[in-house]
């Protein structure tokens, strides 16, 4: 892992660091870890035994830059640890089992969420496009737009797709030399990357002129900077202003984002949800409005439906264990 000077949204070297974790090497935990074992400790693992070998434990700061608003994990793997990182994830029965015995619930209700959401957005209903869902797992995003559209999954695992949904490959390296997209999905996948402008910038190549990116991340810089259980999932803090910044890096002139409390696989989040389009038309570009990443970092209102989430979904638990 490397120690990073510059942000790796807008490059300022302005950081400030807002905290300091310490993670240590899992003890007692089997080799391979059997599915039983907690999310976070395998997460650990795979860190102390195939990233650090030889130690027991590191400190991660996590930044926020200054001028973009990004929060983000320091040190930071290199392209080459990440690629490892998921090498090992895809060869662990226990990350495969995890899955099979804890599939994305309400799957339909998000894939609709986010139809909607992107129709609001274009102002029509999304018909005739050639769409990719960019790290869209079992295409489950895609059904809604299945019928009248052409839909595609670009993911790093092959997986059985549903119907009208094409897998294209593991990378945007597999998609046709000829394919221009008029939509892509891209949901909860920034978080984990090392360089989202530069991902962005190489979705939004391959769209048509006057193409759409659906773009939905955590709030990260709610709370889960604070209470971080493991540094290798998610190295990026987001919030509208980052987002913000990020998308216009790459090239995105028409933007909304808004941030909502929202189910995404295993249960409810804050999340900030965008939607940026390349367009040339200055008539187009809107002057859309962000929070700054401070403001939500200190929102104590979004504490209201998270908590009530929370306990609600542990009465649920308490009740089935009777
Ligand atoms: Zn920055």
């Amino acid at each position: 892992m490397i120690e990073v000077y510059d942000c790796p949204v807008c490059g300022s070297q302005e950081l400030v660091i807002v905290k300091d974790h310490v993670f240590h090497k899992p003890i007692d935990c089997p080799n391979p870890p059997p599915a039983h074992v907690p999310y976070a400790t395998e997460r650990l693992w795979i860190l102390f035994r195939h990233i650090l070998p030889g130690t027991d434990k590191i400190r991660i700061k996590v930044i926020l830059c200054s001028q973009c608003g990004l929060m983000f994990t320091n040190p930071r793997m290199t392209p080459d640890e990440v690629a490892v990182k998921y090498s090992v994830i895809e060869s662990l029965e226990s990350a495969r089992l995890r899955s099979k015995l804890d599939p994305p619930r309400k799957i339909e209700k998000r894939a609709k969420r986010i139809k909607a959401e992107i129709e609001r957005f274009l102002g029509a209903p999304v018909a005739g496009m050639r769409i990719l869902d960019f790290g869209g797992a079992q295409g489950h995003n895609l059904v809604p737009f299945a019928e009248k559209n052409e839909c595609c999954v670009v993911d790093l695992v092959k997986q059985e797709m549903p119907q009208g949904v094409d897998y294209l490959g593991k990378s945007l390296d597999d998609i046709p030399a000829h394919y221009r997209f008029n939509l892509i999905l891209l949901s909860h996948v920034l978080e984990h990357s090392l360089d989202p402008v530069t991902l962005l910038s190489e979705l939004a190549s391959n769209l048509c002129e006057n193409g759409a990116i659906y773009v939905e991340v955590p709030l990260g810089a709610f709370r889960e900077w604070r209470v971080l259980k493991e540094p290798l999932t998610h190295l990026n803090f987001f919030s509208e202003q980052s987002l913000s910044a990020c998308m216009r890096l790459a090239g995105f002139s028409r933007l909304s984002i808004r941030t909502r409390f929202q189910w995404v696989t295993h249960g409810m989040n804050w999340c900030v949800n965008a939607i940026g389009k390349l367009t040339s038309s200055q008539v187009e570009v809107e002057n859309h409005t962000h929070a700054s990443t401070r403001k939500q970092m200190k929102n104590f209102r979004l504490y209201v439906p998270f908590l009530v989430f929370k306990s609600v979904e542990k009465t649920k638990r308490l009740i089935l264990r009777r």
